[in-house]
């Protein structure tokens, strides 16, 4: 059975790799030869085989592409002649179709052939970065019991991107410039895309913990050692073993106050980034890398005396959060996070973050308005993440999420430490499987 090429255009420049002629891309196009014999009526029709995809009336009304054209027709056939039929069929994938074609008692029959799409997709590593093999994520999308029929096909690897240590607010400065210089899927328009596995997603956030006036016994918040006159605070995650440079100068560090309260007196000592040698990480590293939670002051010679109680503010930055990727599908590059929390990604968090993001890049999850399929059923928005996702099997609440995601689609990666499903959920499938594809990133 041949496969046919439902997204591309009918073009020659898709011929190479899977696609092996323009016949099998795009339109289909028929040729019959009518042999005149008395006048008489030649009717076609696509017929389908197996595996049909129903696209609602909804669907079919919003995209032409979702109905196919001409499906069927007629000729009159008044002298020997011959007709060349241009069908568009229907977007979905891995449906079998064959075209039957009739005059008078005769029906001839084209070959069977099956809906199939492709995507190319160029892959990219910042310098000092691994690739990870992800044939498994190319097995999904190609959909073995699922039939996506969605090809991902590997061109130009090889190309590097200038290494940094963490990408902040990444999709707006160098590294879009970066990733748009070293593309060169640019004859795969509209169906390339990039895949760039980069260092940490992550950025620095100011933060600050204070204390009003409080005895030294210590807290949740402080801890103080008579002895050595030394303040432990906790914090959130300091801004510390992400990028080396921050790390020699203090970065995380910005404006200390503290108020000491003894039987020599009260003293209010400030410090500030300009000169930051009495503070330091008060804990070990949690991670490989890193990942601090605790600020030690040194307060020798603070002159109050035997310190009864104190009061304490301290702004520092903390590390915002962790993402795991990134899709930009209008500008038709994602990345991935190969480090998270002070050392390196899992192979298979990885590659469920890859599975997650390509799913934003196909337009996954639809919200039902111009070219995309109905929305599915757990379909949300916003509550917490960002973009189209899918809320199978989950609730939102006004303590936020909860529950065990049921498909990849939602928009984390847990919650409360119940993983997401590795793939779609049933919903989810068949909307992938609807999917037009002759297009990427370009929004109704
Ligand atoms: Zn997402
Ligand atoms: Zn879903």
């Amino acid at each position: 059975m041949s496969a046919f090429w439902v997204n591309l255009s009918h073009d020659d420049k898709w011929v190479g790799g899977p696609v092996t002629s323009k016949a099998y891309a795009g339109k289909l196009r028929l040729k019959w030869t009518l042999k005149n014999d008395g006048l008489g009526i030649f009717r076609f029709r696509v017929v389908t085989v197996s595996d049909g995809v129903d696209y609602s009336n909804g669907e079919k009304g919003r995209n032409p592409r979702f109905k196919g054209n001409n499906l069927s027709s007629w000729y009159s056939v008044y002298k020997d002649r011959e007709v060349i039929t241009e069908i568009d069929l229907p977007a979905a994938g891995g449906v079998t179709y064959r075209v039957d074609g009739t005059l008078g008692e005769t029906t001839v029959s084209s070959e069977t052939f099956e809906t199939r799409r492709i995507l190319y997709y160029q892959p990219m590593t910042m310098v000092g970065v691994d690739e990870p093999d992800i044939q498994e994520v190319e097995d999904h999308f190609w959909g073995a019991g699922d039939g996506f029929y969605v090809k991902l096909q590997r061109e130009k690897a090889g190309q590097t991107l200038t290494r940094k240590n963490y990408l902040d607010n990444w999709f707006l400065d160098d590294f879009a410039k970066n990733v748009k210089e070293k593309y060169q899927l640019a004859e795969r328009s509209p169906v390339g895309f990039a895949i760039a596995w980069v260092t940490y997603l992550t950025y620095k956030e100011d933060r600050d913990v204070e204390m009003s006036k409080r005895k030294v016994g210590g807290s949740k918040l402080h801890s103080w050692d008579q002895a050595n006159s030394r303040l432990t605070i906790t914090t959130t995650y300091l801004w510390h073993g992400i990028e080396p440079d921050d790390d020699a100068k203090k970065d995380w560090f910005t404006n200390l106050t503290v108020t000491l309260y003894g039987d020599a007196g009260t003293k209010t000592i400030a410090m500030s980034s300009n000169d930051p040698s009495r503070v330091d990480l008060g804990d070990e590293a949690e991670f490989d890398d890193g990942g601090h939670r605790k600020v030690v002051v040194d307060l020798r010679d603070h002159g109050a005396g035997e310190v009864a109680s104190f009061a304490f503010k301290l702004d520092y930055k903390g590390v915002a959060g962790w993402t795991a990727g990134s899709t930009k599908e209008k500008q038709r590059y994602l990345a991935v996070a190969t480090r998270s929390r002070w050392q390196a990604r899992s192979a298979a968090a990885m590659k469920k973050t890859l599975l997650h993001e390509l799913g934003h890049m196909v337009g996954m999850v639809p919200n039902g308005a111009g070219r995309m399929p109905d929305k599915p059923p757990n379909y949300y928005s916003g509550q917490g993440h960002l973009g189209p996702h899918c809320a199978k099997d989950m609730t939102y609440g006004s303590d936020g999420w909860a529950g065990t995601p049921g498909c990849i689609m939602f928009g984390a990666d847990e919650v409360g430490g119940n993983a997401r499903a590795g793939t779609f959920c049933a919903d989810c499938k068949l909307a992938l499987r609807k999917l037009d594809l002759s297009t990427l990133g370009v929004e109704e």
